[in-house]
């Protein structure tokens, strides 16, 4: 399938840019109206992350004249394995901040547009209409829901990325021309089924691989060059290094660009509708969570508590609190841990940052353990609060 260019040509390239960008010029598919058409379009890349860096810096490279970053983070020592846009002397800083300043240096033609702010159900239309095409770099299911609802009721195409350890995904969602994001995963999966990186981990590269992806079906549709990975859905396993396209047919029942749509506006909470916990872990955690400072004094007071470390084994070996047990959270859920489980102490839960020992805790709970906790904040909170010399992740 061939579409028409998203961008009508600028008036002219200068000669400084003619040079620049001479290497695009001499291809005949892209040639002089291509690198125009690059020039007058205007590109927002949703995080300056793992899939926002290289996208941004290759978008920037190839001359798109207007490129938005969206991030309201700050750059950490552990984002600099993938996050190549940002480096060494950017920990600390705002990550919009860092991510416009490389950009401006890979090519000062560019007019960067800087949001420093978080993408809220506030802003996310005002934002997203001053753009021709989104580029989707987020993490998260509630962030992605709410990029996909704001595109489609925009009528904006946007370019999809995901990755999780050595798998990537990728599409160009467009509902004028086929399926939404909505289509091919209609529901978000439960709260606590799918780790993010931070749970499971990313291997660096794996970034450039599915963000170049991303760069190049932008600047197919930018352009109308090509067959764009619209209704289709590219896989990558780079383990096996193998890449294939499965075709994503538009649901004629999704509830946004079906044929009877009954979400005509975005929906007022979108963490509630991907649940960050579940209601289990929600009303679990009610009353029955600690603070590090509160499990530091019960450890110096000696209190009789039992804790266990719900996350995984290489989680542990990285950081963990002094005496815990180790027993991961697939143990809770298949029910194996619960004999592991002292009847005469108080059972104290926790993981990396608190939503895995929520659901630890609900199951524990339901047998029987009615005095156990969690740990608020996890191990991250203890770093932070007990102990900042042991490193985070
Ligand atoms: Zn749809």
């Amino acid at each position: 399938m061939s579409l028409p260019p998203l961008v009508e040509p600028a008036a002219e390239l200068t000669v400084d840019e003619v040079r620049r960008y001479s290497r695009h010029l001499i291809i005949p598919d892209v040639g002089m109206a291509g690198q125009k058409r690059l020039k007058n379009a205007k590109v927002l890349c949703v995080g300056a992350g793992g899939l926002g860096s290289p996208a941004l810096m290759y978008l920037a490279a190839a001359g798109v004249g207007t490129l938005g970053v969206i991030d309201f983070d700050i750059v950490d020592e552990s984002n600099l394995q993938r996050q190549i846009i940002h480096g060494q002397s950017d920990v600390g800083r705002l990550k919009a901040e860092s991510a416009a300043a490389t950009v401006r240096e890979i090519n000062p033609l560019v007019d960067v547009v800087v949001h420093n702010v978080a993408l809220t159900t506030d802003n996310v239309m005002e934002i997203f209409s001053g753009y021709d095409l989104i580029v989707d770099g987020t993490d998260n299911f509630a962030t992605r829901y709410m990029v996909n609802d704001a595109a489609v009721l925009l009528g904006k195409p946007y370019v999809w990325g995901s990755i999780y350890r050595f798998d990537g995904q990728a599409s160009v969602f467009w509902a004028e021309h086929g399926p939404c994001y909505r289509c091919l995963y209609p529901e978000p999966p439960p709260p606590g089924m799918v780790p993010s990186c931070a749970e499971g981990g990313v291997l660096g590269v794996l970034c450039a691989s599915i963000g170049s992806i991303q760069v190049n079906e932008a600047i197919k549709l930018l352009t109308g060059i090509g067959d764009p990975l619209v209704g289709r859905l590219m896989i990558y396993d780079a383990l096996e290094m193998k890449y294939r396209d499965v075709k994503v047919r538009k649901d004629p029942e999704c509830v946004l660009c079906g044929k009877n749509p009954t979400v005509t506006e975005l929906l007022e909470d979108y963490e509630a509708f991907c649940g960050v916990v579940s209601d289990e872990a929600a009303q679990a955690v009610s009353g029955s969570t600690i603070t590090a400072a509160e499990l530091k004094a019960m450890q110096d007071e000696g209190e009789d508590i039992f804790l266990i470390d719900v996350r995984e084994p290489n989680e542990y070996e990285i950081v963990s609190i002094p005496g815990a047990t180790l027993i991961p959270k697939g143990e809770f859920l298949n029910g194996t841990a619960l004999e592991k489980l002292p009847q005469d102490r108080r059972i104290v839960l926790h993981c990396k940052s608190g939503a895995r020992s929520a659901e630890a805790l609900a199951i524990v709970k339901n047998a029987g353990f009615t005095d156990a906790v969690h740990l608020g904040g996890g191990v991250l909170s203890w770093v932070k609060t007990v102990d900042p010399s042991l490193p985070t992740y």
